[in-house]
């Protein structure tokens, strides 16, 4: 198969035709209509085989999270996704492996409506670049540098199942199938949270993703923004699996620490918190407050009893010494 007819037969067919795609993929270039008025968010990351995922990961799965990052990244900044761009290099033909990964490609690409415009195709080790652009109104981007001392800090979701999905990928966690299928599908196919990053226009001053972990993450808005932070960890939102299996994983620092959730944490002033109670009842996946925003920088986790509490860091890495290096 040659590098035309894998295009035509893998990456054309496609679900969704754009009215704001003049020209997609076969010319030289895409041709696209921005909105008028409107601001484009550009996003791009890279997997390669090996470093980011096993070389024996179910392709639909790359083919899915491949896309699912770039549209967490979008949903961070406010953005409403529409235009990709995919590079490929592939090792060989195999078609088995393409049709795999252009279904989960496709699949998340039509529920958010994203048409892909183009890309390249080259022979190499696995590696998948995804670009990704959409749109905001001028000068509505969510940015990690807007946080204010007062801020509410909120997150969406459950914390920590993507960690517990990789752990018991690596056969160190032991869970009963749904449990087991659920922290999977966690990790494997992560639900960017993209209209709840859009609904927050106007209502958060700073947001960012999750994918290095809260205390990571947050860290960066925080030193963006350069302020501090207060977190209450009787308020980190855990999942039921989570929470059943809470003692054996070491406790909080899966849900602290580990990446791969993809659910959003962002700031919101506390004159902007009743818009954010009314928005609440038109998404689904829920958020809570998890803390504030303060003048002095730095992280400041409190503990149940109301101590200073200090993570591992390096989070599942130690998570058999969890317990003993906690002091
Ligand atoms: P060029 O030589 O001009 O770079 P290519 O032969 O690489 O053109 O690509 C032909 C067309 O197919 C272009 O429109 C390009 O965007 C598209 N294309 C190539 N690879 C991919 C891919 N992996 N996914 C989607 N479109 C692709
Ligand atoms: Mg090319």
């Amino acid at each position: 198969m040659d590098e035309f007819t894998l295009i035509r037969t893998y990456f054309t067919r496609q679900p969704v035709q754009r009215a704001d795609v003049v020209l997609g993929v076969g010319d030289d270039a895409a041709v696209l209509d921005p909105p008028p008025g409107a601001q484009i968010v550009v996003t791009t990351d890279v997997l390669v085989a090996g470093v980011h995922f096993p070389l024996d990961t179910d392709p639909y799965a790359i083919g899915y999270k491949s896309l699912a990052v770039n549209l967490s990244d979008l949903a961070a900044m406010g953005a409403e996704p529409a235009w990709a761009t995919l590079d490929l290099v592939l090792p060989a033909v195999d078609e088995t492996w393409l049709s795999g990964f252009s279904r989960g490609l496709f699949a998340l690409a039509e529920r958010y409506a994203v048409q892909l415009v183009g890309g390249d195709t080259a022979r190499g080790p696995l590696c998948i670049g995804i670009q990704l652009q959409g749109f905001v109104p001028r000068g509505a981007a969510l940015t990690r540098a807007g946080a204010r001392a007062g801020d509410a800090i909120y997150v969406t979701g459950t914390l920590g199942d993507a960690g517990l999905g990789l752990l018991h990928a690596q056969g160190r966690l032991d869970l009963p199938d749904t449990a087991a299928r659920y922290v999977r599908t966690r990790l494997d196919r992560p639900e960017p949270r993209v209209a709840e990053g859009m609904a927050l226009r106007g209502i958060a001053d700073a947001a960012i993703d999750i994918s290095d972990g809260l205390v990571a993450d947050l860290g960066h808005i925080l030193e963006a923004s350069g302020v501090g932070a207060r977190i209450e960890l009787a308020q980190l939102p855990l999942s039921a699996v989570y929470s059943q299996c809470f003692d054996r994983v070491g406790g909080w620092d899966v849900a602290l620490t580990h990446g791969d959730d993809y659910e959003l944490c962002f700031t919101v002033p506390p004159a902007r918190e009743p818009a954010l109670a009314a928005m609440a009842e038109k998404l689904t996946c829920g958020f809570h407050r998890v803390g504030v925003i303060e003048t002095d920088s730095g992280l400041r986790i409190i503990d149940v009893e109301g101590g200073r509490y200090r993570p591992n860091t390096g989070g599942y890495n130690h998570f058999h010494g969890a317990e003993d290096e906690r002091h």
